[in-house]
């Protein structure tokens, strides 16, 4: 069944016949690698009839590899030509996506993914994320659907080799950051595996990695409590050679107020942003929720 997905010919013939020259701007680098779409695939761990979100589907190189799996898929893209070409593209190598015209398997969502709303995803609430992800946008975007789609589960998402590193990262090393804690709210990120540049056209100019998420069981905390857990994640990172009691004075007020409320959250005042995990920023936030009720 290779016919059904797309190799280094396919994807220079379709990008020449729609006129589409990648643009750096948008981070267009198309997979031409079928093996590659199926490792995806796999690790994402599709199931038949699951509602995958997909953000820039391109020229469909990923997209094929999902819908070939069985997923529903809807597909957010932000470039008008690619978005109006991709289901003819789909349609053409597998038909039976479109054969309940009522339910086609594939939807389209021409839009910035930073700009989708839940009436985007009227067709059924994703529960897995698959992407290769726009190089300059990534972490917004991963933050913006994690943040809107409730459902998801789980998600195998294609980025910059740093990126996918600092997301993954653990408290105490040195990639660990404002993404890392913020992304560790929703639940466990790791690498899944090295990616060639090669498999692009165009080449990039970095390397990639493929990041596996799946959710927590139970949410950490109330969506009151994430917010004013990022706040502090924002402001303890935002300084981050500084220890937490001077930091985190913009978020939580005067000097003795802010190393009253860090104790009382059984931290080290004196602890910096990188030694705290999300659950120790959330402390921080209940702390200060308790003196402010
Ligand atoms: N999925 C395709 C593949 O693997 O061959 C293309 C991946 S390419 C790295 C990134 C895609 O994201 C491009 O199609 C680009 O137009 C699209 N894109 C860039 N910024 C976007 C945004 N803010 N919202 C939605 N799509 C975006």
């Amino acid at each position: 069944e290779t016919s059904a997905l797309l190799g280094p010919a396919q994807v220079r013939e379709l990008a020449e016949r729609l006129g589409v020259s990648p643009t750096k701007k948008l981070g267009q680098n198309f997979v031409i690698d079928p093996n590659t779409v199926r490792k995806i695939v796999r690790l994402a761990d599709v199931r038949r009839g699951e509602c995958v979100v997909e953000v820039g589907p391109g020229l469909g190189s990923l997209t094929l590899g999902l819908t070939e799996a069985g997923a529903e898929v809807t597909a957010v893209e932000i470039d008008h030509r690619l978005a109006a070409e991709l289901p003819a593209t789909v349609a053409a190598l597998q038909p039976a996506v479109f054969a309940d015209a009522d339910r086609p398997r594939l939807r389209v969502v021409r839009s910035d993914a930073l700009e989708v709303t839940a009436a985007d995803f009227a067709g059924g609430a994703p529960t897995l994320l698959v992407a290769n992800l726009p190089y300059n946008v990534s972490v917004p975007i991963l933050m913006h659907l994690l943040e809107l789609l409730r459902e998801l589960r789980g998600g195998l998402v294609m980025v910059q080799a740093e990126v996918g590193h600092r997301i993954a990262a653990q408290p105490g090393s040195k990639e660990y950051g404002s993404p890392s804690a913020k992304a560790a709210w929703y639940g466990r990120w790791s690498i899944a595996g090295a990616v060639s540049r090669r498999i692009f056209w165009p080449v990039p100019g970095v390397d990639s990695v493929l990041v596996r998420y799946e959710r927590r069981e139970s949410p950490l905390g109330t969506e009151a409590e994430r917010r004013l857990t990022f706040d502090i994640v924002g402001a303890a990172f935002a300084q981050r050679r500084k220890m937490l009691r001077q930091a985190l004075q913009p978020v939580l007020g005067a000097f003795d107020r802010t190393v009253g409320i860090i104790a009382d959250a059984g931290v080290n005042p004196e602890a910096r942003a990188e030694q705290l995990a999300i659950d120790e920023f959330l402390a921080i936030a209940r702390a200060a929720a308790r003196l402010t009720d």
